[in-house]
């Protein structure tokens, strides 16, 4: 096999290499069906165990209940973006937003092309460095629901809490964090994650809505663009990408064999606290986020000047460490450790940040 390096890429991201490999070996064709998952109907019986397959994993990894529909969609987040006011904002209605970095912003540019937008809170004059205390947030009660991002992914931020909203919906952007730790989807009345980070390769949107919420959609709305459409039939309305999916379904296999939820969590916090004391015990290295909110997924930090950033990433790049440059829009370092990313990868990280700080600062 070629060698493999280690990949901090914040998405698409890193897939677990006993799925690749299981893809690879039944890529030409699928035991029992004779033919490549890149070739068969979604119509097929193959493609209906794969799809059912795949949503009871998800069902069974957040226990989700059966009052929530699961989708699969295709526009990425930022198609969920424009959808969740398209279907949950009424004319001339009103919702809270809650801005905790760059993407949040984004979900809120295309809310206000629908309704009136209220800034529940807002973390924009600390640079993102925190999600809001509960106290902070000024909910109204009318709003047709309140939207949260769960991890920033720009900022590696990441809630610690689930907001309290009273009887208003709360909607999240969970693409950053979902199945990284575990999630109480009955606190939320609809969660959106694009599946490139924690869950498939890019492809597939994924859409936990609970049953309620669909009766709010507008008549007249474009067919595509209405959950309804998708719950009815089942996510296939039309073609859905089969190939994200199949390999969404052995991502799931994979985090169930792996101990589900909780599991991954523990994994993931101990990775990212290797990470994490570096930054802790140092005074060369300076971490964006407050320590309470810091991501488990997104670890973003800060050198003394630009110039040894980009000798550090240049650096692990040559050390085969891939990935590391922050968001242009932020700058710095960010590693991105998610789900399937070896605990090997991140002691390697560790390790070279010791040793960049003992050569350079
Ligand atoms: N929300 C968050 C938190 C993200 O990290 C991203 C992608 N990085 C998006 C939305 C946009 O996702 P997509 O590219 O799937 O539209």
């Amino acid at each position: 096999m070629t060698e493999r390096i280690y990949n901090f890429s914040a998405g698409p991201a890193v897939l677990p290499l006993e799925v690749l490999e299981e893809a690879q070996r039944d890529l030409v064709s699928l035991p029992g069906v004779g033919m490549s998952v890149l070739e068969i109907s979604h119509r097929s019986k193959a493609f209906d165990e794969i799809i059912n397959g795949c949503e009871a994993d998800i069902r069974k990894l957040a226990r989700i209940p059966d009052y929530y529909h699961v989708l699969f969609l295709q526009g990425g987040a930022s198609m969920q973006f424009s959808m969740v006011p398209m279907n949950l904002l009424p004319a001339g209605g009103k919702a809270d937003y809650i801005i905790t970095g760059s993407w949040s912003k984004k979900a809120i540019k295309e809310a206000q092309r629908i309704g009136r937008v209220n800034i529940a809170a807002t973390t924009e004059a600390e640079n993102f460095k925190r999600v809001p205390k509960q106290e902070e947030i000024t909910l109204d009660a009318e709003a047709a629901y309140v939207h949260i991002t769960t991890n920033e992914t720009i900022h590696g931020v990441e809630w610690n809490y689930d907001p309290k909203v009273g009887d208003v919906p709360l909607v999240a952007d969970a693409s950053s964090d979902i199945f990284g730790r575990p999630i109480n989807v009955t606190n939320y009345a609809l969660i959106y994650a694009g599946a490139q980070k924690n869950l498939a390769p890019a492809g597939v949107t994924l859409v936990f809505i609970r049953d309620d919420m669909l009766s709010r959609s507008p008549q007249g709305m474009h067919t595509m663009l209405d959950y309804n459409t998708h719950a009815k039939n089942k996510s296939l309305y039309n073609t859905p990408p089969v190939f994200a999916i199949y390999v969404m379904r052995l991502v799931m296999k994979w985090l169930l064999e792996q101990g589900g939820l909780e599991a991954a969590e523990s994994r993931n916090k101990e990775k990212a606290k290797l990470i994490y004391d570096v930054i802790d015990s140092s005074r060369f290295y300076k971490g964006h986020a407050d320590a309470d909110c810091r991501s488990l997924m997104n670890v973003t930090f800060r050198l003394p000047s630009e110039d040894l950033e980009k000798q550090f990433v240049s650096e692990a790049t040559k050390a085969g460490l891939d990935g590391l440059k922050g968001h242009r829009s932020v700058g710095g370092i960010r590693a991105s450790i998610y789900n399937a990313f070896p605990k090997e990868g991140v002691e390697a990280l560790a390790a070279f940040m010791k040793e960049f700080e003992r050569t350079r600062g």
